[in-house]
């Protein structure tokens, strides 16, 4: 199967993410994660995108379309793939249908994920993620039981740069003006559900996986 997760910063992509790819057993790829990796690494590439990251602009599409096309010829995207945080341009997604259409393949279905702008605010600034494996938590809705550390890991809780006002804020000008087009760009494509994103974590997995057996 293959899927694609839209919906703006902080509407829940990564949680539901992990989630569905656990149990569709197709692999998670998240652009924003790989750029982070590589900015942990230290590498050219996180240097550039991080100058981007941190200014809550998007990374420039040739680059993004650049580390995609790589992933997706890994073996265990073989079984199939879910995006989440790509495309987040129409230039990403013409790209991503020229890639699919390489190898024969094309996508089943993109799921929607809607949040308002103001809820969405609330969410992102009060986010904390763990440095060391990448969990979520929320200082209000869903705060870590062992206060600054991850339960999962130990690791450190802390704010992403890029989750705080001014760039959050920032983030969802530049979703609004070149994510948004990608509403109606899969729509016309026969291949857009959505989902209420201010369902439970629980109901918008069970909603989110009903439309993908459908
Ligand atoms: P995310 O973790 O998906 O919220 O992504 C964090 C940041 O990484 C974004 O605000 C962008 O700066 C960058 N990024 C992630 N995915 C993309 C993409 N598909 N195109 C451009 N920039 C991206």
């Amino acid at each position: 199967m293959r899927i694609i997760l839209l919906g703006a910063p902080g509407v829940g992509k990564g949680t539901q993410a992990k989630l569905i790819a656990k149990e569709f057993n197709v692999c998670h790829i998240s652009t924003g994660e790989m750029f982070r990796a590589e900015i942990a690494k230290g590498s050219n590439l996180g240097k550039i995108s991080k100058e981007y990251m941190d200014k809550g602009d998007l990374v420039p599409d040739e680059i993004t379309t650049q580390i995609i096309g790589e992933r997706l010829k890994c073996d265990d995207c073989s079984n199939g793939f879910l995006l989440d945080g790509f495309p987040r341009t129409t230039a990403q997604a013409e790209a991503l249908d020229k890639l699919l259409n390489e190898e024969n393949k094309t996508l089943d279905k993109v799921v929607l994920i809607n949040v308002k702008d103001d809820i969405i605010l609330e969410r992102i600034i009060g986010r904390r993620t763990c440095k060391q494996c990448g969990t979520n938590y929320h200082i209000k809705f869903n705060p870590s039981k062992l206060k600054e550390k991850c339960e999962s890991c130990g690791g450190d809780l802390t704010q992403r740069e890029d989750d705080k006002e001014e760039v959050v804020t920032e983030r969802l000008v530049q979703y609004n003006k070149l994510t948004q087009p990608l509403i109606a760009y899969y729509n016309n494509k026969n291949l857009l559900s959505s989902v209420d994103g201010t369902l439970s974590v629980d109901e918008v997995f069970h909603e989110i996986s009903s439309l993908l057996i459908s």
